[in-house]
């Protein structure tokens, strides 16, 4: 199964933080298969609080959805995420956007992310690493969806060093 995973933080060194975490998921959950540049968001939702880096990646997997979930919080924890408020600052977030066409609807586990056609924070890397990829609830493209949200949350591209 092809997974898009969204990686954010902004607590502590956050690209130190995503550099630990890519050996821990290609141990636990699968090879990472391509990479979005880094982006400096500002925050959503809860905006006074510290810019966030945001990235998506695309991994191949075998695990069952929820395995993949249990997967990722213990990574979150393993980096040293404790966190009491939603949306709140956080060392490490680790999100599954997509599993292949997968509709999955759960009180644990929402897939396609509820929120991926709100955040240009996803939208942008999104559209970088799969621009034609196809939403399968709205049936619309990564590239027609950054066209059309109403998010207006600024997104830097982080150049490479
Ligand atoms: P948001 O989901 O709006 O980005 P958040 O990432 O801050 O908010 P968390 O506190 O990290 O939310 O997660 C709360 C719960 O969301 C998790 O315990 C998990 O069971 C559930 N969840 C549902 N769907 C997903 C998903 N697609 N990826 C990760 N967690 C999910
Ligand atoms: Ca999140
Ligand atoms: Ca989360």
């Amino acid at each position: 199964m092809h997974v898009f995973l969204s990686l954010g933080g902004n607590l502590g060194n956050t690209q130190e933080i995503f550099e630990r975490c890519y050996p821990m998921i290609e141990n636990k959950v699968g090879p990472i298969l391509k990479q979005s540049s880094l982006y400096r968001t500002a925050a959503w939702g809860l905006t006074e609080q510290a810019d966030f880096i945001n990235q998506v990646i695309l991994i191949e997997s075998d695990l069952r959805p929820e395995e993949i979930l249990t997967e990722i919080q213990a990574i979150e924890q393993a980096l040293g995420r404790e966190r009491k408020i939603t949306w709140g600052p956080r060392t490490l977030d680790l999100d599954i956007l997509f599993i292949d066409q997968q509709i999955i609807r759960t009180a644990d586990l929402q897939i396609p992310h509820p929120h991926i056609q709100d955040r240009k924070f996803i939208l942008i890397p999104m559209q970088e690493i799969a621009g034609t990829y196809e939403h399968p609830v709205f049936n619309k493209t990564m590239i027609q969806l950054l066209q059309e949200t109403n998010d207006e949350t600024a997104v830097n591209l982080i150049p490479n060093p």
